[in-house]
């Protein structure tokens, strides 16, 4: 895992973002940046364009319009895997992990990008120092994991890359909430070793808790974009960007 980042420097920007499906223009000139050791929210309400944002910064939707900027690289065109190999991975909405293979075998799936396989044992170990219930059932097909251990393991199976920005959607999703504890306490170690992190949540009171600044998303734009510790804290704030 990358040690601790001291650049403010962005590490993963968009600038004037569009992304349409068709005649549905989902997302509408949004600008965000991501600066090395943050843990940015994007939050928003189902629809509001949050895994379109994410899936266009790993290559898996196209975008219509603006850019998208990788340390000082315009990576519009390059595919998922190369952005990969340039330090980024993404957590899935739903996590998706291949229930037919062992939890060992999906975090080796994960290493794919990464080349030496020693380098990807070592890899998968410290992501069973980070996740003891991974560990336990390295050889338990993942389909047989309850969700919050899937999504344990999506979350491993990213950091097995070792990437610089870990850009996750929806991680609490449909989770109960002593897993999301324990999520949210491991995302906060693996932003304590200096990585990067993107957060889309829908659940804002949950994403705010670890977030350094964050995004407030409505059909497609972006309408708050500032100080988490503001958002989380200031009723009035709250009551205007997220409804509660
Ligand atoms: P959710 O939490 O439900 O995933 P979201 O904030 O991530 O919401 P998006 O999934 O990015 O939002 O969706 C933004 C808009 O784009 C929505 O109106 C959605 O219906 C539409 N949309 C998303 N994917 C497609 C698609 N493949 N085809 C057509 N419309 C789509």
């Amino acid at each position: 895992m990358p040690s601790k980042t001291e650049s403010s420097q962005p590490i993963l920007a968009t600038s004037d973002l569009h992304v349409h499906y068709g005649k549905v223009h989902a997302v509408q000139g949004v600008s965000i940046e991501i600066r090395a050791g943050e843990v940015v929210a994007l939050l928003g309400a189902n629809g509001a364009g949050k895994s379109s944002i994410i899936r266009s910064l790993v290559g898996l939707t196209p975008v219509t319009g603006g850019s998208v900027v990788f340390r000082d690289q315009r990576i519009n065109q390059l595919s998922s895997d190369a952005r990969t190999r340039l330090g980024m991975a993404y957590v899935p909405e739903g996590r998706r992990v291949f229930g037919d293979l062992t939890v060992r075998e999906n975090l080796q799936m994960g290493g794919y990008v990464v080349g030496a396989r020693s380098q990807v044992e070592q890899r998968i170990e410290e992501v069973y120092g980070l996740f003891s219930r991974l560990k336990e059932r390295h050889r338990q097909l993942a389909a047989t994991l309850s969700g919050g251990e899937q999504q344990m393991l999506a979350i491993g199976r990213a950091l097995v890359r070792s990437p610089d920005v870990l850009l996750l959607d929806e991680p609490s999703l449909g989770l109960a909430p002593v897993m999301i504890k324990v999520i949210y306490e491991t995302l906060m170690r693996i932003r304590e070793r200096g990585m990067t992190l993107l957060l889309a949540e829908q659940s804002a009171h949950i994403a705010l808790k670890i977030a350094d600044r964050a995004y407030v998303l409505e059909t497609g734009r972006v309408n708050y974009a500032g100080d988490a510790a503001a958002l989380r804290s200031d009723p009035a704030l709250r009551e205007s960007y997220l409804g509660a």
